[in-house]
């Protein structure tokens, strides 16, 4: 893929970028390394005052940076200011929260003196250069949540981003040293993922992060794993939404919308697949439908635009490749399944609602990554459960019910890394965030991600 800033919503190239040759990623890599050496030797609050200051710069440039994101890839700019404001307190959170999060372990008094120790402690130490491989989707997010614990831990980070948010990426490259950081923390590297390999088998990278998809998992994972090196996963969802009868159907319809359409569509977390108890079934269809079908498609821009244009023309294409595929195999389309017709130029798609969805269609089990949902009833708990965890992925689930008793149902037998009730699912710096199955593996935020990249150090005193 070219590296190039293509505005989704007009098709239009309005630039384009080399990408860097061998002798620049050198010197990146080297400048990393060299940072490293100062950089994990400074202490927690310095860590603490660079978030700080990077989260007040970023503020104050949130409109800015959230006009970039617009034009790269075509969220809603209502969306990208809400990216850049969710940014800035990630930022702060882990400068809050950090040195907690850091601090040393004591086991037992009990346990020290078993293990024939006068003192010992759990230290958490950096291990070095992580490699960030990171998506378009939330082309800030997605990098701050991996930077701020990265960077508060004393790791320094290379971000290779998508190749379309070239200019998101050079923003973030910035960033950083801007605020304070020491040359080298943190450093963007705008290569193709191609240039990938040869980067992470280099032994000044310590290990890995990726957003993406499963097949560029599947590649980081099989190369980190080749050279042993630690790596986290955050590849795709298609989380379940699940209704039962005791939910308020109101607000249930409301948030399900939300949670489809939210950057559109666009999001690994998003609901996909409305799974909905018989009892409630064809009012939550006629209300789900009705609101799916009144949402304004048109220019992120505008402030009253709720869906705007998919980020790549062939995101569009894989998205209307599984809709048709599903209408061809008899799905019912109760609105949408198409390109708005008042748009010719632009990668939109309607909001679309599907019924009738079977076990041979390619949308029962694959992701789809846009505006697009799927409808399945269930004529109980146990088929909810059953019809949720029928997927390869396992990253999230959205579950609407006030009974006590199904709630702990749906905590022990649901197969994904977050269950949310009566609401959508949405990261946030103190949970951790992260999937089962092939949604990858490692967690991210909160304490439990800033420590999968720490070593963590068992100190010993005889
Ligand atoms: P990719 O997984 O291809 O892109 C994500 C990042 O991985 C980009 O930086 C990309 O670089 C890089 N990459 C791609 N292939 C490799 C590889 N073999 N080795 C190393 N790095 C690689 O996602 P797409 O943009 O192609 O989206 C395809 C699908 O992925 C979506 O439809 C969705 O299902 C899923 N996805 C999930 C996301 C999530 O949030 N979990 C985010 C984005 C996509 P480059 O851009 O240069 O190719």
């Amino acid at each position: 893929m070219a590296i190039a800033t293509v505005n989704p919503a007009t098709g239009q190239t309005l630039k384009t970028f080399e990408a860097q040759g061998p002798d620049e990623i050198e010197q990146r890599l080297a400048r990393a390394t060299a940072a490293f050496r100062d950089y994990r030797t400074t202490d927690l609050v310095t860590r603490a005052e660079l978030l700080r200051a990077t989260a007040d710069l970023l503020e104050h440039e949130q409109d800015e940076i959230a006009h970039t994101m617009t034009t790269e890839m075509g969220k809603t700019l209502v969306a990208a200011r809400a990216e850049a404001a969710k940014c800035v307190k990630a930022l702060r959170w882990y400068a809050e929260n950090g040195e907690r999060l850091l601090a040393d372990e004591r086991p037992s008094a009990a346990d020290i003196e078993d293990s024939g120790a006068r003192a010992a402690y759990v230290r958490y130490r950096p291990l070095g250069v992580v490699l960030a491989v990171m998506p378009w989707n939330f082309p800030l997010w997605q990098v701050i949540r991996f930077a701020a614990p990265g960077l508060m831990a004393g790791n320094v980070g290379l971000l290779k981003h998508a190749s379309n948010v070239p200019q998101t990426a050079l923003y973030l490259g910035d960033l950083f040293y801007r605020a304070g950081f020491p040359e080298g923390c943190f450093q963007t590297l705008l290569v193709g993922a191609d240039a990938i390999e040869k980067i992470l088998r280099d032994p000044r990278i310590a290990a890995a992060t990726l957003t993406g998809s499963e097949p560029a998992g599947r590649s980081v994972a099989a190369i980190a794993g080749d050279e042993v090196k630690k790596t986290v996963l955050e590849l795709g969802g298609s989380d379940p939404y699940i209704v039962m009868p005791s939910a308020d159907l109101d607000r249930a319809v409301r948030t399900a919308v939300t949670a489809r359409v939210q950057n559109n569509g666009q999001s690994c977390i998003a609901a996909k697949r409305f799974i909905v108890h018989s009892d409630v079934y064809e009012g939550f269809v006629e209300r789900f439908t009705a609101a799916m079908a009144a949402l304004t498609v048109g220019d992120p821009m505008l402030e009253s635009t709720d869906v705007g244009p998919l980020s790549t023309e062939r995101g569009r294409a894989d998205l209307e490749e599984l809709v048709n595929d599903a209408v061809g195999q008899g799905a019912t389309a109760l609105c949408g399944a198409r390109r708005p017709p008042h748009h010719r130029v632009g990668w939109f798609y309607e909001p679309t609602v599907l019924t009738g969805i079977t076990p041979t269609m390619r949308i029962h089990r694959e992701e789809a990554f846009g505006p697009v949902a799927t409808l399945y009833p269930a004529d109980d708990l146990d088929a909810a459960v059953e019809l949720a965890n029928d997927i390869p992925f396992g990253l999230s689930s959205n579950v609407w019910t006030d009974d006590e008793a199904e709630q702990r149902r749906f905590i022990r037998d649901l197969e994904a890394g977050g269950v949310y009730f009566n609401g959508m699912t949405a990261s946030h710096p103190a949970m951790p965030f992260g999937g089962v199955k092939r949604s990858g593996y490692g967690r991210e935020l909160s304490g439990h991600g800033m420590h999968e990249f720490c070593n963590v150090t068992t100190v010993w005193y005889g």
